[in-house]
């Protein structure tokens, strides 16, 4: 279907969540970042802070931002290194997003769906083509989906509760999606809950970016994310809804990228703060091109600082997941896996309807921004686990209740080991049983029997064989612990 999208005439007064405040201050910011670069002795006493799984405050984080010295910076990554092998191992969680519509009433001046891009062919999926798209995913083996809305009132939270509800009843052969995340606009808390209601994992929203007067150059004020504070306090009122998992980010490329990494954490502080639990997940996204956009290149951000971004967002919020898309390309997503990320996307399409027209050129016309790895779920699960990753679709936390996974994955001794990597083994089997190619499911079977190997011998680890055994012997799926 094909609508206008058009500016609503006047915008209502939205509600913000109770003692909402604008915790953001540019200028204290700038003051932090301003200061002479640290001794690698004050780098080393704050890295070694994050070692012993503390978060870093700003400032602490400020004065990582500020090394120039090359030696220092390589101790920085060396120590975001040791962070995700000791604590995290060698997991990679892996995703898929799904776009359900691209009209907008916003007018972001980095996206190919804003209001004013007249190039783009505005299309919503109707519940039949929803079906096709997830029946497309799982057959491919995805089992956790993003699904990610432009902002227009016809995507209202019944409409996202509907369509979080339809792509849980959709299955195909032994496929099945398990958890649903959401990328959406903001809501009220009225629209959360209903929301929450549908059984979703991750309620994500971007800040884009942290400054002020940036955020009022790429967002004009007379649309709805023109307002800088509803936008910050978005995942407050998510909290007041009882969405306990939401996941923050920011836009790399439209500011300093050490601002926005300050941003970033001022935010993951502020929600661990007032709520008891910090969020979920980090996104940083790098702007991509995209349809009619024409980007200052004043603030885009380099390989080498990208890296700093994921470095030291990894010290500064230790016990974060940290998702890293598609947008990048494989040689630098391999590269990056190392600093601590714990999600990725794979076999990804942005385009409207991509998932069920896999060949020929991409639709410009029907997609929010170019993507940087276009590479299939199967390459990418093979390049994982022979790079000694082990690939995961595991979603038990989420449906057990434990929520704050990432927390406790962290804090709590011996839980990776107790059910983390047998999930990971157990859903990886799914998927080299059910979808992989010859290549994969040998590279794959092989990686099992190392990381059985090199489990102690107890009933743990007899329970998880026989798991494996009964999922590539049976039609039984979904054992998790
Ligand atoms: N419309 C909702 C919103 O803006 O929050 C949710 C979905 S929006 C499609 C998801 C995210 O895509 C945005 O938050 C933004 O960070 C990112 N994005 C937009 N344009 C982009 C571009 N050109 N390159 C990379 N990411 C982009
Ligand atoms: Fe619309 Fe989101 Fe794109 Fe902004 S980023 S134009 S709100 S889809």
């Amino acid at each position: 279907m094909t609508t206008e999208p058009r500016a609503p005439a006047r915008l209502p007064k939205l509600e913000l969540s109770a003692g909402a405040s604008d915790f953001i201050d540019d200028g204290r910011l700038h003051e932090l970042l301003a200061a002479r670069p640290p001794e690698p002795a004050e780098v080393r006493d704050i890295v070694a802070r994050s070692l012993a799984k503390n978060c870093l405050s700003v400032e602490e984080t400020a004065r990582l931002l500020t090394a120039r010295d090359p030696e220092v910076i390589e101790e920085i990554f060396a120590a975001a290194r040791q962070l995700k092998e000791t604590v995290y191992g060698n997991r990679i969680v892996l995703f898929a997003p799904l776009y359900i519509g691209n009209d907008c009433v916003n007018d972001c001046l980095y996206c190919a769906f804003r209001r004013s891009n007249h190039e783009q062919i505005r299309l919503t999926l109707d519940r039949e083509q929803l079906r096709e798209q997830v029946a497309a995913l799982e057959q491919e083996g995805h089992k956790r989906l993003i699904l990610v809305f432009g902002e227009h009132p016809r995507y209202d939270a019944e409409f996202i509760h509907d369509c979080v509800r339809t792509v849980y009843e959709i299955r195909v052969g032994k496929g099945e999606i398990r958890r649903v995340n959401i990328n959406a606009a903001p809501q009220d808390v009225d629209g959360y809950r209903r929301i929450k209601e549908a059984g979703i994992g991750t309620y994500q929203v971007f800040q884009e970016t942290y400054s002020h007067a940036t955020y009022a150059q790429y967002h004009p004020h007379n649309t709805r994310k023109g307002d800088y504070l509803y936008r910050l306090d978005a995942l407050d009122r998510a909290q007041e809804a009882g969405i306990d998992d939401v996941g923050i980010g920011a836009l790399f490329g439209l500011y300093d990228w050490r601002f926005e990494v300050l941003g970033l954490v001022a935010h993951a502080l502020h929600l661990q703060q007032k709520y008891g639990v910090g969020p979920h997940t980090i996104s940083f996204p790098r702007v991509q091109p995209a349809q009619g956009v024409t980007l200052p290149d004043t603030w885009l951000v380099s390989d080498d600082d990208f890296k700093r971004v994921v470095a030291t967002l990894r010290l500064a919020v230790p016990y974060t997941g940290m998702i890293l898309t598609a947008r990048e390309s494989p040689d630098l997503r391999r590269e990056l896996l190392a600093f601590g990320v714990s999600q990725i996307d794979a076999g990804t399409r942005l385009e409207l309807g991509g998932y069920t027209r896999r060949e020929g050129p991409q639709h410009l016309e029907l997609e929010q921004f170019q993507l940087g790895d276009e590479r299939s779920l199967d390459e990418v699960m093979r390049e994982l686990i022979i790079d000694g990753y082990l690939p995961s679709f595991c979603t038990a936390c989420y449906r057990l209740g434990r929520t704050g996974e990432h927390f406790m994955e962290f804090a709590i001794p011996g839980f990776i080991k107790r059910f983390c990597t047998p999930n990971g083994l157990t859903t990886v089997t799914e998927y080299l049983c059910d979808y992989a190619s010859p290549e994969t499911r040998e590279a794959g079977l092989r990686l099992i029997e190392q990381e059985l190997a090199a489990m102690p011998d107890d009933s743990l680890k007899r329970e998880l064989v026989k798991r494996i055994e009964t999922i590539r012997t049976t039609e039984k799926r979904d054992l998790y612990f």
